[in-house]
């Protein structure tokens, strides 16, 4: 079957996407009108070029933080809720599990409380709009420490919102070893909210174990690393603990993977390790959610059949109720014939 068979066969079925960042979906055009709203100019050639070129995770880093810093109030995110909603609909992804990183607009002088206000309100709006499904998860940020996180936590808790469900760490993964965040992450669980993590991806299978002992994550982040350790396979596989696996990430970043045909995800889902299917930035990676199913089809052999339990994954996988995660699944298979 060729490319565009595939995506016209894919896009209508049901799909939960559960490891994307809210600001990695705005679109070139979006930052154009960041830009501009921010500098009162058109951006430049070269410096749109400059966002999109990077070698490794903290060149990509850097670009994510220099486009945060041309948000000028946070009248903007209704900008970038627009384009999620786009992205979202395009792909036929009916339910998402969103990262959103507040560090860098809290330093920038924006509000918690209304930056939560919009999220809310676009959130509502996109349901109402075209059916899709958002829960939100605050990125701690292990970029700048303990403190700032559990700052950003007490935030979140201070301002309850029904569409901000948890916490994740995300941010330059050597820098912030997670055994660092254990305070924040006891804390969440404590007060009942989902706790997962980035781990595994720019740093060796430690960083796994870490998540696992001290922050209790209930996903983990990339996790590729745990294929350089044999003993954290087998816990995997009998813990059943998600994997969101993010192909073209990976490739881009170059740590464990160059090409997407030698991703482990073939490895972990052969051992009985339960993996999803997620884009992690998808402007930035130049990657959409049909993409990365077609990178499992076409590259990595996995059949159609294998194809439908990685879409029921990303809903068995979330943090929806069991009736609802039930509801989902059937409506895949429904949807499969
Ligand atoms: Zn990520």
């Amino acid at each position: 079957m060729n490319k565009s068979d595939f995506e016209a066969f894919l896009k209508p079925i049901p799909k939960a996407e559960l490891h994307l960042h809210l600001e990695a979906v705005i679109t070139t055009e979006g930052i154009r009108k960041l830009y501009k709203n921010k500098f009162g100019k058109d951006i430049s050639k070269e410096e749109e070029d400059g966002l999109f070129s990077y070698e490794d995770l903290n060149g990509f880093i850097q670009s994510f933080i220099k486009i945060q810093g041309m948000y000028s109030s946070v009248e903007d995110f209704r900008i970038v809720f627009d384009e999620l909603e786009k992205y979202l609909s395009n792909n036929g992804i009916t339910y998402s599990e969103v990262f959103f990183a507040p560090s860098a607009f809290l330093k920038m002088g924006f509000k918690y409380e209304d930056m939560v206000k919009i999220f809310h309100e676009k959130v509502s709006e996109i349901k109402k709009k075209s059916g899709i499904t958002i829960k939100l998860i605050m990125d701690v940020s292990r970029t700048f420490g303990c403190e700032n996180a559990m700052n950003n936590y007490n935030l979140l808790k201070a301002n309850p919102c029904p569409d901000i469900i948890g916490i994740g760490l995300g941010g330059a993964e050597a820098k912030g070893p997670a055994k660092d965040f254990e305070p924040v992450y006891k804390q969440a669980l404590k007060d009942g909210y989902v706790a997962v993590a980035h781990a595994g991806e720019d740093v060796g299978p430690e960083s796994i174990w870490d998540s696992i002992n001290y922050l209790h994550a209930q996903r983990i982040g990339h996790g590729i690393t745990a294929i350089q350790d044999e003993k954290l396979m087998e816990e995997l596989k009998k813990s059943g603990l998600p994997i969101e696996i993010c192909i073209t990430s990976n490739t881009f970043t170059k740590k464990v993977v160059q090409q997407a045909k030698d991703h482990p995800v073939r490895a972990f889902f052969d051992r009985g390790i339960q993996v999803n299917i997620n884009t992690d930035d998808p402007v930035f990676f130049k990657t959409t959610l049909l993409d990365e199913f077609w990178l499992c089809y076409h590259d990595l052999n996995f059949t159609f059949e294998e194809i439908k339990e990685l879409v029921k994954n990303s809903f068995r996988h979330s943090f929806m109720t069991d009736a609802e995660k039930e509801a989902a699944v059937k409506s895949v298979e429904e949807a499969w014939k």
